[in-house]
């Protein structure tokens, strides 16, 4: 059996590992746009963008493990359609069987077509090479503005104020991370930054943006324009499902797969940041975080040798910005308690979020000792003790 994949990201690199320790010897072949091997991005907005990580470091394996492995990784290769009736994919004029098809395509930062057509000095962060192009503007006295307070515009901001830059933060929403984190959690990043220096500025509408002199000016509703040296959009990714839609496969906002990662052609299965899967307990999901490319891939990479459990784990992110850790594991959208131990004004506590009479997403903030506690928490019923705040987390599940 031969194994194609679209896409050499983190999922990709992972499920080729998974196929070779379940002992599949058939031949493997992983097709990747970029000119890397594959690579892990959580580094990219933090130690590559601070000095502290090189690019290198960032590769999930070297190349010669490819070679010992022998799976053909064609890098700096577009894959530009499917044909699923007759198994192949293509690659410009050429083309390449499959028997299994694994696409794991990931995602691509949206763009703002005002800032694209402005001329003004404009990022997006994805890539290796997005983020070295940032670091080199990231330097003592540069003025930085970010469109977007989610998880990259603030690590960015983070990174920007530590290297000495100055930053605003354009926000439409009136908190950072809102959606995700709800007001009370929301606001100890909002605080976090203000204390660093960022100028926050929340309920911001971006009108327009032009270009002065090298210089970007971004319009704001009812505010002082901000002129920066340069302007990073951070306004979260689109998957890249057009491939799969194109070939007829179902699609919907990413590749739409069951609980076991499973497309709507029996050949072919998708993980990742372009997976929308059918989650046994969360149901129609699609997450863009690292640790779900890890395991779904490799959870791919067991189906398609004929393994039948579904994907059940929970979505696991972090992040770090400044002295702030922080891990999250659940999916806390549409909750209706929050309980916190600790202190979050020091930013040292544990929260766990609560909707109907289940736990259903626990975060901790620099306790680094909490997430195993959590991830054990998250799915019990919300019971007296879960909601007392003086009973230790770790006496919960
Ligand atoms: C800057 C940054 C920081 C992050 N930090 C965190 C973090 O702190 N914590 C966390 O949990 N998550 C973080 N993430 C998210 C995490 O990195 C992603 O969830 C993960 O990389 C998704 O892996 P993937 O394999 O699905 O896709 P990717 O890693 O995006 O790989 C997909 C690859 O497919 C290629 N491709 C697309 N179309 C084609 C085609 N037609 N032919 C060939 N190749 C193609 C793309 O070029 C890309 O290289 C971060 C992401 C970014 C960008």
């Amino acid at each position: 059996m031969n194994v194609v994949i679209i896409g050499a990201g983190l999922a990709a690199a992972n499920a080729v590992a998974e196929l070779r320790e379940q002992g599949h010897t058939g031949d493997i072949v992983v097709v990747g746009e970029e000119p890397h091997l594959p690579y892990e991005r959580p580094p990219l907005s933090k130690g590559l963008l601070l000095g502290s990580a090189e690019p290198d470091a960032a590769f999930v394996h070297p190349r010669e493990w490819y070679d010992e492995q022998q799976v053909d990784v064609r890098v700096g290769t577009v894959v530009t359609g499917i044909d699923l009736d007759r198994g192949r994919v293509r690659l410009g004029a050429g083309g390449l069987p499959y028997d299994r098809l694994l696409l794991a395509t990931g995602a691509t930062p949206r763009h703002l077509a005002m800032a694209d057509t402005s001329g003004a000095p404009v990022l997006h962060l994805r890539t290796l090479d997005d983020a070295l192009a940032l670091r080199d503007r990231l330097t003592e006295g540069a003025r930085i503005a970010i469109i977007g307070a989610g998880w990259i515009g603030l690590e960015v901001a983070s990174a920007a104020r530590q290297r000495g830059a100055s930053v605003t933060v354009l926000e439409s929403a009136s908190l950072p991370l809102q959606r995700v984190l709800g007001d009370e959690i929301a606001t100890v990043f909002a605080d976090l930054h203000r204390e660093h220096g960022v100028d926050l500025r929340l309920g911001a509408s971006v009108t327009g943006v032009e270009h002065d002199d090298g210089k970007a000016v971004v319009r704001v509703e009812d505010g002082e324009p901000v002129v920066a040296d340069l302007l990073v959009v951070a306004v979260g990714v689109t998957p890249n499902d057009r491939l799969a839609a194109d070939a007829g496969l179902a699609v919907d906002n990413g590749v739409l797969v069951d609980a076991r990662l499973r497309a709507s052609d029996p050949h072919v299965f998708a993980a990742g940041d372009l997976a929308d899967q059918n989650h046994p307990v969360l149901g129609r999901i699609r997450v863009e975080h690292w640790d779900t490319a890890i395991h779904q891939g490799r959870h791919a990479a067991r189906v398609m040798l004929g393994g039948d459990e579904p994907y059940t784990r929970l979505p696991y992110f972090f992040t770090d910005q400044y002295d702030l850790g922080m891990e999250y594991v659940g999916h806390g959208a549409g909750y209706d308690d929050l309980v916190v131990r600790g202190d979050l004004a020091a930013r040292q506590a544990s929260v766990l979020w609560l909707r109907g009479d289940r736990v259903v997403a626990g975060m901790h903030l620099n306790d680094w000792d909490a997430i195993e506690p959590l991830r054990a928490v998250v799915g019990v019923g919300a019971t007296d003790a879960v909601r007392d705040p003086s009973v230790p987390l770790a006496d919960l599940a």
